[in-house]
């Protein structure tokens, strides 16, 4: 039975998510930026919560850590390489490594690009990816440590998983990128029926997370640099797919 997932919204413009598994009633969280929000929503639902899995060392996914595993005893899982800036780890992850919540395993994905040391979890049972400031929805996080080449091999590990599947990311920043992922492909229909879609959820203040996967190769552009069409519109038909990808998030960065 797949997960109970919920989106919290917290700060200004990130999201927490919480995953329930029904079977064994276990519960973890998905990175903590505000204590708050996630303690409410464990509150009304009457959950405890088990396991804290961290994405990456921005204080805006884990500033929260250890008050929620003061407060709850949670075990606290995290990426090994980015152990001496992560609040303490219960289990230290690598790549491949699994993530077992309740009656479910899950997988340990590295992403770098962002930052060097993000990961992101793969839960297939539940049919969801909590990809952070990896993929984005319509975006991709910027590139604080990792280069170009970097970024595009680990979008092209998240858009090999089934079309399906539900990415759970970290930001509410899909309006912005939807605005500017209509100047790299104006003519898209794809594209411009999900802008409209994403703009009428924002002002009724909808979520636009999670979305899925089958939506984002449709119309993302970070993931679209490998697409003839994408090469088209940014006149770089010859160029490798890691270059377009580079072209394209260097106009996100001054856009
Ligand atoms: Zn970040
Ligand atoms: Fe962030």
């Amino acid at each position: 039975m797949p997960f109970e997932i919920v989106t919290i919204p917290c700060l200004a413009d990130n999201y927490a998510y919480l995953l329930h598994d029904p079977e064994t009633a276990e519960t973890a969280l998905v990175d903590a930026p505000e204590a708050g929000p996630i303690g409410k929503v464990l509150a009304r639902r009457g959950w405890k919560l088990d396991h804290i899995l961290i994405t990456h060392h921005h204080p805006d996914h884990v500033d929260a850590v250890e008050e929620l595993r003061k407060a709850t005893g949670a075990r606290v899982w995290g990426a090994a390489c980015d152990a001496h800036r992560l609040p303490p780890l219960d289990e230290a992850l690598r790549e491949g490594d699994g993530v077992v919540i309740g009656s479910q395993s899950g997988r340990v994905i590295d992403v770098p690009g962002h930052t060097l040391g993000h990961i992101a979890f793969h839960f297939p049972e539940s049919r969801a990816v909590f990809t952070a400031d990896s993929l984005m929805a319509l975006g991709c996080g910027r590139l604080f440590e990792g280069t170009a080449e970097q970024m595009w091999n680990s979008l092209s590990k998240l858009a090999a998983l089934p079309p399906e599947t539900l990415v759970c990311s970290g930001h509410e920043y899909t309006e912005a990128n939807a605005r500017f992922a209509l100047t790299v492909e104006p003519e898209s229909p794809a594209l411009q029926a999900r802008a409209e879609e994403v703009l009428a959820k924002r002002a009724r203040g909808q979520p636009t997370v999670p979305s899925r996967l089958s939506e984002e190769l449709a119309t993302n552009p970070f993931l679209r640099a490998d697409e003839p069409a994408v090469r088209a519109c940014l006149g770089m038909e010859d160029a490798p797919a890691a270059a377009v990808f580079a072209e394209i998030r260097r106009r996100k960065d001054t856009f």
